[in-house]
C-alpha cells in the first residue's frame, strides 16, 4: 500500500509522470534489484546476460534525463518537482540501480556545462547515450577530495593518485581512481575529477571529458560490497592516457567551486533517493505488520508495533519535506550546499533508521533473504558513505554556518 503525497498542486502532468516511475520502479527495477543482489560474483552484474542492461534500455526510453535544470525549456519549479518525485520512486525501485543511471549522466553534464557545441554533440547526444561515470575518488583520498573547505584542500604535500600534464594541444593522464567509482566497469566516458597543478594540492584540479575505449585506459574487478550490490563499482586505471586540451572542461580557477556544485547537485539528488528507500521500508513493514498475526491479531494491532510505524511514518514525511525543498531551492537558485548535505545526512540517516526499525517489524523474518527488509538495510547503510561519509560531510556544511 504506496504511502500517500501530499504535495500541494501537483499538474496531471506531474502526477503521470510521477505514475510512470513508479511503474518503472515496481515492474522494471524491483525485480531487476532484487536479482543483481543475490548474484554471489559481482561480475555477474555486469555480464553480457544481466538484466541491468534491460534496466538500462528501459530507462533511456522513458527519457527521463531529458528533465533537465538551469536553462532548459519550462518553468523550473515544476522540471525540479518532476525531478525529485521521479528520483524518489527510483529510489523506492532500487537505490544502487538508480544511482547507476543518474551518475551514467554526469559526463553529459559537464559537456553541456561547457556550453561547447562539439563536446556536447559527442558526449551528450540523446541519439547516442554513453554510460558515464564521476571517478573523483583515489586509493589514497577518498573524503579528502570531497572537503573543498577543509584546510588540506590546497596543501601540494597531499600527493594525488591521478594526474594531467599538458603537451602541446594535448593532456596526457597517468594514474587511477578508486574501486568505489560507481559505473567503473562498464563506464564508456568518465567525468574525470584529477589534479593538474600538483603545486596546489586539490584544489589544482581539473575536470576533464574522458572516453574508456582510448589507449592506455584499464579496469580493475568489480567491487563486492554490502549493499547496492546492483550498483557496480570498480577502478579506473589511466596509463598516459591522452585526450585533446578541449576535453578538460574545468581548468584549476573554477575547480574548488565545482566541486562544492557537484556536491551540492549530488547530495540534493542522494536526500531525494533515500527518502524512496525509507519509504519502501515503511510501506513494506506497514504491509507485513496488518498480516503477520501473533497473539490472535495482526501485529499492527500490538501497540508498540504501531507506533513504531507511526515514527517511521512521520521520519519519512520529515525527510521528504526536507529533501524537496533543498531541491527546490538549489534547482532555482546559487545552490547552498550546507542545505544539500542537511537533506542528504538526514535523509540517508532516516533509510537506515527506517529500514533498521522495519527489519524489527519483520522479526525473525527481517533477517532472512526470502524477505526484502535485510537488502533495504543494507543499501541504506552503504548511502551513509557514498558521496561523502555523513559525518565528514557535517564537517564541511558547517563551515558555511
Ligand atoms: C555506494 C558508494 C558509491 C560511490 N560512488 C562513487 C562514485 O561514483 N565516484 C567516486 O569517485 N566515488 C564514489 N564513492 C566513494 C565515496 O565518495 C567515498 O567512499 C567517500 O568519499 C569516503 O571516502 P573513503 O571511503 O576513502 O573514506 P575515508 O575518507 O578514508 O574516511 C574514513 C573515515 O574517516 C573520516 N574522515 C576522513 N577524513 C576526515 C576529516 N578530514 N575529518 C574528520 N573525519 C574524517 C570519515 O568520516 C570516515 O568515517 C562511492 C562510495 C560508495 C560507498
Amino acid at each position: 500500500m504506496p504511502l500517500e503525497d501530499i504535495e500541494v498542486g501537483l499538474s496531471d502532468e506531474e502526477q503521470a509522470v510521477r505514475d510512470v516511475a513508479h511503474k518503472f520502479a515496481a515492474e522494471v527495477m524491483r525485480p531487476a534489484g532484487a536479482e543483481l543482489d543475490r548474484l554471489a560474483d559481482p561480475a555477474q552484474v555486469v555480464a553480457k546476460d544481466s538484466v541491468l542492461w534491460k534496466v538500462f534500455d528501459q530507462y533511456r526510453a522513458l527519457q527521463f534525463d531529458a528533465i533537465e535544470d538551469g536553462d532548459g525549456d519550462g518553468d523550473p519549479i515544476q522540471r525540479t518537482r518532476v525531478r525529485y518525485l521521479v528520483s524518489e520512486e527510483l529510489g523506492w525501485g532500487d537505490s544502487g540501480l538508480a544511482i547507476s543511471l543518474a551518475v551514467a549522466g554526469f559526463p553529459a553534464m559537464f559537456a553541456r556545462i561547457s556550453a561547447r557545441p562539439e563536446l556536447i554533440e559527442r558526449f551528450a547526444s540523446p541519439t547516442e547515450p554513453q554510460i558515464g561515470c564521476w571517478a573523483i575518488t583515489e586509493p589514497d583520498h577518498g573524503s579528502d577530495s570531497l572537503a573543498f573547505d577543509q584546510p588540506h584542500f590546497d596543501d601540494p604535500a597531499v600527493r594525488p593518485n591521478c594526474v594531467a600534464r599538458k603537451d602541446g594541444d594535448e593532456w596526457v593522464i597517468k594514474g587511477q581512481k578508486a574501486a568505489w567509482v560507481s559505473n567503473g566497469t562498464i563506464a564508456t566516458t568518465a567525468a574525470l575529477f584529477c589534479t593538474i597543478d600538483p603545486a596546489e594540492g586539490f584544489k589544482g584540479g581539473g575536470v576533464a571529458l574522458v572516453p574508456l575505449d582510448l589507449d592506455g585506459v584499464s579496469r580493475g574487478a568489480p567491487l563486492d560490497k554490502l549493499g547496492q550490490r546492483a550498483l557496480n563499482q570498480g577502478e579506473i586505471f589511466f596509463d598516459d592516457v591522452r585526450i585533446p586540451a578541449e576535453y578538460m572542461v574545468i581548468g584549476k580557477e573554477a575547480y574548488g567551486a565545482v566541486v562544492e556544485m557537484v556536491l551540492a547537485l549530488a547530495n540534493a539528488g542522494m536526500g531525494t533517493m533515500f527518502v524512496g528507500v525509507a519509504r519502501a521500508a515503511l510501506e513494506n513493514a506497514l504491509a507485513y505488520a496488518k498480516e503477520r498475526v501473533q497473539g490472535g491479531v495482526p501485529i499492527f494491532q500490538h501497540q508498540n508495533v504501531k507506533s513504531k510505524l507511526f515514527k517511521m511514518f512521520a521520519q519519512v514525511e520529515a525527510a521528504r519535506s526536507l529533501a524537496r525543498r533543498v531541491s527546490l531551492y538549489n534547482s532555482t537558485h546559487p545552490p547552498l550546499v550546507q542545505y544539500s548535505i542537511a537533506s542528504k545526512t538526514f535523509c540517508t540517516q532516516t533509510a537506515f533508521d527506517v529500514a533498521s526499525a522495519a527489519l524489527q517489524i519483520y522479526g525473525g523474518n527481517g533477517l532472512s533473504r526470502e524477505y526484502p527488509a535485510e537488502k533495504l538495510l543494507r543499501d541504506a547503510r552503504a548511502s551513509m558513505i557514498e558521496d561523502g561519509c555523513n559525518d565528514l560531510l557535517g564537517l564541511v556544511g558547517a563551515e558555511k554556518l
